[in-house]
């Protein structure tokens, strides 16, 4: 698996995945703003590839706006057809809560960090380090 780094872009706000090919910049494709540039082998142990901050956490790389999509339709089914749907679809968002992979994210410059060893040993998103840098709810 190719490791990728997506960050909402600082110049233009666009929220872009990067491939990573080796060394050199992560430029926006969008308005040529430099994202960061990795260090040759980076390692999530090193932090953040792009700002360099050691914050970093984990958390499901899963579309929440999915999971409550299923939910609310298990829902509508349920009041239109039988409460059973409703366990049937709960049941199928936990599977998919426990298929979807981690991502490791950065405290400090929101970036992901796709498909990299050691993600499963970060720590999961803890509120007290988010005031830090007081990351503003999107
Ligand atoms: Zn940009
Ligand atoms: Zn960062």
């Amino acid at each position: 698996m190719k490791v990728s780094i997506a960050q909402e872009c600082p110049g233009c706000g666009r929220y872009h995945r990067y491939q990573e090919s080796g060394p050199g910049a992560l430029v926006c494709p969008h308005c040529g703003e430099v994202a960061g540039t990795p260090a040759a082998g980076w390692s999530l142990a090193e932090g953040c590839p792009l700002c360099a901050c050691r914050h970093l956490y984990r958390r499901k790389d899963f579309n929440q706006l999915l999971g409550l999509g299923i939910m609310v339709a298990g829902g509508a089914l349920a009041i239109a057809v039988s409460y059973w749907f409703l366990l049937l679809f709960s049941l199928a968002d936990l599977g998919l809560y426990r298929l979807v992979p981690e991502v490791a994210v950065c405290h400090r410059c929101g970036a992901e960090m796709r498909s990299l060893p050691g993600v499963s040993e970060l720590p999961v998103f803890d509120h007290h380090t988010a005031d830090i840098y007081e990351i503003p709810e999107g």
